[in-house]
């Protein structure tokens, strides 16, 4: 998950960053609402999240949501500003914003928000997944390899659908935490290992390679064979 911040002081900006790295997002920083425009071209789909502060030098923040959702750039923005006024945030929901937190926030707060936006942004557009020989039907949720039907709890269906939208990339222990468990979770559970070990043994077909491939010190992976 990459995150655009774009935020001119740079407290804020190496706080947030710190904490969404921790937390397995990736960023980028932008100081200016140009620079801002600069990133998202660049990004383009690779971008999943802005964070907006509005009172920037050079132009207003809003005038980068302004000009997103005017050249029907969906990517979800969170403003992330000082201005409390009831009508700024009705102004900046109406300009396109999916939610409006106010300085001084709470970050496990705007980590919550985060993780909300993203999972109303994920939903499902296709009715079916395939990975080489894996394939999962969302509507009846059932998957099958090789021809089997693989009967999963609803966890492990959750744990390897993120892993099927996610195919060949490497998924921290966190996100995946983040993204398949509550938020309750303690972050240094062993409940992530424990599962992604359930799901390779249903997964696992005697004679075709293993799918899910541990990455070293940095969490999980779904190859295609
Ligand atoms: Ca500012």
């Amino acid at each position: 998950m990459h995150v655009l911040i774009v935020e001119d002081d740079t407290r804020i900006t190496s706080f947030l960053v710190k904490g969404l790295r921790a937390e397995g997002y990736v960023t980028t920083v932008a100081g200016s609402a140009e620079d801002g425009r600069r990133r998202m071209m660049e990004l383009e789909e690779d971008l999943d999240l802005v964070l907006l502060d509005l009172g920037l030098p050079g132009e207003d923040g809003s005038e980068l949501l302004r000009w997103s959702r005017s050249h029907n750039v969906s990517v979800p923005f969170i403003i992330l500003t000082a201005r409390a006024e009831v009508r700024d945030k009705v102004k900046g929901l109406d300009a396109g914003a999916n939610d409006y937190v106010t300085k001084p926030f709470a970050f496990e707060e705007l980590l919550a928000r985060i993780r909300a936006i993203l999972r109303a942004s994920d939903q499902p557009t296709a009715t079916e997944l395939a990975i080489g020989d894996l394939r999962l039907d969302l509507l009846s949720k059932v998957a099958w390899r090789a021809g089997r039907r693989i009967e999963l709890a609803p966890r492990e269906w959750a744990l390897l659908e993120l892993f099927m939208r996610h195919p060949t990339q490497v998924l921290s222990r966190s996100q995946i935490l983040s993204r398949v468990w509550d938020y309750s979770f303690d972050p240094g559970s062993n409940v992530v290992d424990v599962y992604v070990g359930y799901l390779r043994r249903k997964i696992n077909v005697p004679g075709l390679p293993p799918l899910i491939q541990t990455v070293r010190g940095a969490g999980y992976r779904l190859a295609p064979p």
